[in-house]
């Protein structure tokens, strides 16, 4: 069975207390569920790693990073490896997400040489794909995602591959309120998955998960995870609230 993942993008907010908080709380709901085949992510900032590890040794949830660097140590000032992170116990990493394409001019190459570096060390790639506005008004949204995939993804082996998680999301629907409807998200994921069977197999396509994310919250998350090809989310904005992010979760 696909695995259904709800994933916690915070990008770059939460003080050191504040996230203590938010970790602290969204153990404390989970602790009373059931999450049978639904992974829960965080996905805090670098500095608050190891807080959000140290707590989900003894929690329902997995800690993600925002992003990494694809070598493995050297003179990268700033930067954070994948061995770092897999020697914290993180177990997944957005990379591709599109504030990182626009604001940092991460390349296709860039992201494949991240993706290949996060396998080695065995941590779980959370793929962003997605078109920014002006692409879907001119209809070319499947060709901009096929793109960023051929170039990022697929060069990998079929058993590379299924480790891999993919999120789609529309870049004019991250932070804008403006979600996907639930049949454009559905449309994008079987697209997906149809370009996944063509190049590696249909086992491989039924059985990889593959998120929607982009002004998913508490009241839109049900109707969007209800469609057949979507398998949960990565959320934004709603996963820095604990009771909207627990909400979420429930959707699935
Ligand atoms: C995101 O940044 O991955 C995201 C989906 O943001 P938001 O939910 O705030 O639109």
């Amino acid at each position: 069975m696909r695995q259904k993942i709800v994933a916690g993008n915070w990008k770059m907010n939460k003080t050191f207390l504040e996230a203590e908080e938010l970790v602290a709380q969204v153990a404390e709901a989970l602790e009373k569920r059931n999450l049978s085949n639904t992974a829960v992510v965080l996905c805090p900032p670098f500095p608050y790693l190891e807080l959000a590890t140290d707590i989900a040794k003894e929690a329902k949830f997995s800690v993600g990073a925002q992003n990494v660097y694809p070598d493995d140590s050297g003179a990268f000032t700033g930067e954070v490896s994948p061995p770092m992170l897999a020697s914290m116990e993180v177990e997944y990493c957005i990379i591709g997400h599109s504030e990182r394409r626009k604001y940092f001019t991460e390349s296709h190459e860039f992201l494949a040489r991240k993706l290949d570096a996060l396998l080695r060390h065995k941590i779980i790639p959370v793929f962003c794909c997605g078109e920014v506005l002006p692409e879907r008004v001119a209809k070319k949204h499947f060709k901009v995602v096929e793109k960023q995939l051929n170039e990022s993804l697929f060069h990998l082996k079929k058993n590379d591959m299924a480790k891999v998680v993919i999120a789609y999301e529309p870049v004019w629907a991250i932070g804008t309120g403006m979600n996907a409807t639930p049949e454009q998200a559905q449309e994008m994921h079987a697209f997906i998955r149809g370009l996944i069977e063509k190049k590696y197999s249909k086992k491989l396509a039924e059985e990889i998960t593959i998120l929607y994310g982009g002004s998913c919250n508490a009241k839109n998350a049900k109707e969007l995870f209800v469609k057949p090809d979507v398998d949960g989310g990565l959320i934004g904005g709603a996963s820095l609230k604990a009771e909207e992010f627990i909400a979420i979760v429930d959707s699935l």
